[in-house]
């Protein structure tokens, strides 16, 4: 015990929705709870632990405050090598994520969605499913309010919670009743020296402390996923999904076109049609949510009923507007090569797409969706500071190519280079930094631009 009433000492590393989210947690729960970072709260936050008299600083690390914690919850954004992280691990005090935490105080169910792309839109279709079926359900995660603050203030009986590798990698006990692994390709390399097979171990935390009773759903022809479940043992029920009927799966698409959903709770099936978000990887998503919520006993009804209403997600692949019979397609989202290649694949096999591309380059090889970009791009307009390496790597391999540096021209020229029964898909393969504050910012600023073209 490390301070005079006895009480155990939590020191939280981090002051956004998570780590003010396990500082009320923790003070519910009896620790004495001290809250540390090292840039600026915000002011809602900051008035959150105030109202809570909870002590916290920012601006900096009191390392004397911070090193006589008995158990540090670190907030995922904060890397183990920053100084302070270094000094924690060097004095030995256990560290865990958020999750970690709020997972000790609960018995609900947790569905737990993981992968490089796919878990907000995944994560955000199972909650649509579970809530519309009226389950008490809750958000968590990288969306939505901290499992901790809910845990602490707002308690559901089953969480539906996107998980980064960042977060699982401070997770120990936790256990998913349901996990879910979308896809793995290389990402965040930089957090994990540079070796994929530590950025894959991270991801396959989900699976630890699975018993029998609980059930892991992944994509049977991801090549990572296949080749970590030869070295990994688990007693989970193993639920695989693939586009077509495999050896073990129990989701695919059968031969009159049907999504066929097949577990020992509920088995259903739908017609592909009627799924509400289009795309192979947005089938592969369905299946995922779709898998869960049969697991979770939802009657058949409300499982077809959501999976064809759900109305998307903000940025990801997101119907903008028609204007002169070209659709307009947002999906600022897409900032590696991956989701791009999934948009593509999406579209239409006439070459009738005009792709925005282009932004903070972050290694990116193209040859991945030139076979797609050659297939069905009529023309490409760069948007980027420096669009040298696109410009280079996408001369002569289609009809049209544009070089702009704002998102102005790029409209204008989109406009320039589209004809009736086209689609223009902003998906652009970077990061955003170099233009715009991010991701969603490039994309509200796109569909504020496109709207003004009406
Ligand atoms: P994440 O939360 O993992 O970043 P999102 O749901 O936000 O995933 O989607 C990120 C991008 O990846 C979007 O451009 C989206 O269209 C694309 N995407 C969505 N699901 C998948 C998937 N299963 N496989 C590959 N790309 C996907």
């Amino acid at each position: 015990m490390s301070n005079d009433n006895n009480r155990k000492r939590l020191v939280v590393l981090g002051g956004g929705e998570s780590g003010v989210g396990a500082a009320i947690l923790g003070k519910d729960k009896g620790w004495d709870v001290f809250l540390s970072d090292y840039g600026t709260i915000a002011p809602s936050y900051a008035a959150m632990l105030d109202g809570e008299q909870i002590a916290w600083e920012h601006g900096g690390h009191t390392l004397d405050l911070i090193l006589s914690a008995d158990e540090v919850v670190k907030s995922p954004g904060i890397a183990p090598t920053t100084p302070v992280m270094q000094a924690i691990i060097r004095k030995g005090i256990p560290v865990i994520s958020e999750i970690e935490f709020a997972g000790r105080y609960t018995d609900s169910r947790m569905v737990c969605i993981t992968g490089s792309n796919g878990k907000t839109t995944t994560t955000l279709l199972t909650y649509h499913i579970l809530r519309d079926a009226g389950i008490d359900v809750g958000l968590a995660g990288n969306v939505g309010k901290s499992l901790a603050l809910q845990v602490a203030r707002d308690p559901h009986e089953v969480y539906v919670i996107e998980l980064s590798s960042f977060q699982l990698e401070n997770m120990y006990r936790f256990k998913a009743n349901v996990a879910v692994m979308l896809n793995i390709t290389p990402d965040h390399l930089d957090r994990y020296d540079y070796k994929m097979e530590n950025y894959v171990a991270a991801k396959f935390r989900i699976l630890q402390n699975q018993t029998p009773a609980d059930a892991f759903i992944y994509w049977q022809d991801d090549p990572v996923i296949a080749a970590q479940l030869r070295h990994v043992t688990t007693e989970a029920m193993m639920l695989p999904f693939a586009e077509h009927h495999e050896a073990g799966s129990h989701a695919w698409v059968d031969s009159d076109d049907d999504v066929v959903f097949d577990t020992s709770v509920e088995s259903m099936k739908m017609p592909r049609a009627q799924l509400s978000l289009n795309g192979l990887h947005n089938l592969y998503n369905s299946m995922a949510a779709g898998l869960s919520a049969c697991l979770l006993d939802v009657r058949k009804d409300a499982i077809r009923k959501a999976l064809s209403d759900f109305e998307g997600v903000e940025h990801r692949l997101e119907y903008v507007a028609t204007v002169d019979g070209v659709r307009w397609i947002n999906d600022s989202k897409a900032t590696n090569v991956n989701s791009t290649w999934y948009a593509l694949e999406s579209m239409p096999a006439c070459k009738g797409v005009v792709l925005i591309l282009g932004g903070t380059d972050k290694g990116n090889d193209y040859t991945e969706i030139e076979p797609l970009v050659r297939e069905k791009v009529k023309a490409i307009v760069c948007m980027g500071k420096d669009n040298r390496k696109l410009v280079d790597f996408f001369s002569g391999k289609v009809e049209h190519l544009e070089d702009t540096h704002s998102l102005d021209d790029a409209v204008a020229a989109c406009r320039r280079l589209s004809a009736d029964g086209d689609t223009v898909l902003l998906s652009p393969c970077c990061a955003s930094f170099d233009l715009f504050k991010s991701y969603e910012n490039r994309g509200e600023l796109f569909k504020e631009a496109v709207r003004n073209l009406k």
